[in-house]
């Protein structure tokens, strides 16, 4: 079968969410039954070239490809979320964003120490997010052995933030 060119299923908008951004929209390839699964596989992969325990995903669109990443490793998932959506006790991260900070928690007790943990995000942009994730991750114990994108925005230079850890994207702006 013809390797597919996941970038033909991304749609982009620009100015969206406000002036000046040019946003790349998954759901274009998300509702392409071939192309979604394609993607899930590449990703699949690599990461389990990582030889992961578990794999987190940071809410929402991390969701999205890393639940079916870990069912098919069958290996546990492990949600990242927004504050005060998780029911047990939670370790949070702080970062700061352009304009503000933001807050991400996790289940204190989701990871043992030591656990290999892989992280699976849609897009790779200022890197902001995926580095509290991984603080946040390393702050219960856990490995962080990789770090998985669908889509990186190589303009902005987000891997400068995350120097030392195993990086892939399948599509690259
Ligand atoms: P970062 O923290 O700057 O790397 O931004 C990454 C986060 O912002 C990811 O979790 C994405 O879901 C979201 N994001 C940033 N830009 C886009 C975009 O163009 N399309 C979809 N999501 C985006």
């Amino acid at each position: 079968m013809k390797a597919l060119d996941f970038s033909e299923y991304i749609r982009v908008i620009d100015d969206f969410p406000k002036p000046g951004i040019s946003f790349k929209d998954i759901t274009t390839l998300l509702k392409d039954g071939e192309a979604y699964r394609a993607a899930v596989d590449a990703i699949i992969e690599k990461v389990r070239e990582c030889k992961p325990d578990i794999i987190v995903g940071p809410e929402a669109r991390g969701f999205l490809l890393g639940a079916p990443v870990a069912y098919a490793l069958g290996i546990g998932f492990v949600p990242v979320r927004k504050p005060g959506k998780l029911p047990g006790e939670t370790v949070g991260e702080t970062y700061e964003l352009e304009y503000g900070s933001d807050t991400l928690e996790v289940h204190a007790d989701a990871i043992q120490p030591g656990q290999r943990v892989v992280i699976v995000d849609d897009l790779l942009a200022t890197g902001g997010t995926i580095s509290a994730t991984a603080r946040l991750l390393e702050k219960t114990g856990a490995q962080v052995v990789g770090m998985s994108f669908l889509i990186e925005l190589g303009f902005l230079e987000g891997r400068k933030k995350l120097e030392g850890y195993k990086i892939f994207s399948l599509i690259k702006y």
